[in-house]
């Protein structure tokens, strides 16, 4: 069962775009995650559209992170606090939610076959009450589905563990409550979830822990990926383009084929 490979945050920068639009090429990435307030350009826009038949195209909505054409409403850590007291601009979520699906539409000329965050901001409470009305009323295709990043089993959620330390707990506790909510509201979702690494520098074993994810045979498997350049100008201390050059080499070299 072949599992989606997501590239997230496409968009970002032209030099990790790049690397992205050539591992699709060669079938190792089959879908992409898109931040709209990024650095796309005609050329590339063109040649994602042309690659439709075998790639799906999400929003990955953006409200922490600082690009040239959007003001994001905090920190990662603020918009948690805020998230769990209760006390987020509700509008201003409704309006930044609307205004970058209106973004993707004028982009791509479809709407999105799915929505997922930048740091996984799509399922903190509030934020995610607002995203599922919005997608009760727009006039997505049967087979949009919103991500759930979780695991399925305790097995499962013990690799990611490993993998990536405690954050996992939280972003697991708060997924598996948008999973639940999902399942409850009939909108479509993944069942299985996996990808969860440090973003700074490669753990001990880090090629073969990433090759393991890629051989996974898990039905309705999303495998969540940062592919990109060492040569981007974007420096973020918190996820390094090393991290991203790293995983760019590993899903080139890998022997998986998605078709
Ligand atoms: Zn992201």
């Amino acid at each position: 069962m072949k599992p989606i490979i997501v590239a997230d945050d496409f968009g970002l920068c032209h030099k990790h775009d790049e690397i992205i639009i050539k591992l699709i090429k060669k079938r190792k990435i089959n879908a992409i995650s898109v931040l709209v307030h990024g650095e796309l350009n005609s050329k590339r826009i063109n040649e994602v559209r042309e690659m439709r038949d075998y790639l799906s195209i999400g929003l990955h909505l953006n409200l922490t992170m600082v690009l040239p054409k959007i003001e994001p409403l905090g920190s990662i850590e603020t918009l948690i606090v805020k998230s769990f007291l209760r006390t987020l601009d509700t509008n201003e979520i409704k309006k930044k939610i609307t205004s970058q699906i209106r973004t993707f539409m004028k982009i791509f000329g479809t709407l999105p076959d799915f929505i997922d965050g930048h740091e996984h901001v799509h399922i903190l409470p509030s934020i995610f009450e607002i995203l599922t009305k919005i997608a009760a009323e727009e006039q997505f295709s049967e087979k949009f589905w919103i991500r759930s990043p979780t695991t399925e089993t305790m097995a499962d959620l013990y690799r990611e563990l490993s993998n990536a330390g405690l954050k996992v707990l939280i972003i697991t506790a708060l997924g598996s409550r948008a999973k639940n909510k999902l399942n409850r509201l009939g909108i479509l979702t993944n069942k299985n979830f996996a990808g969860f690494f440090s973003l700074k520098s490669p753990s001990k074993n880090f090629k073969q822990k990433y090759v393991n994810l890629l051989n996974l045979n898990k039905s309705n498997l999303v495998i969540m990926t940062h592919p990109g350049s060492l040569d981007s100008p974007t420096h973020n201390k918190n996820h390094s383009n090393e991290m991203r050059a790293i995983e760019a080499t590993i899903l080139n070299e890998s022997t998986i084929h998605l078709s």
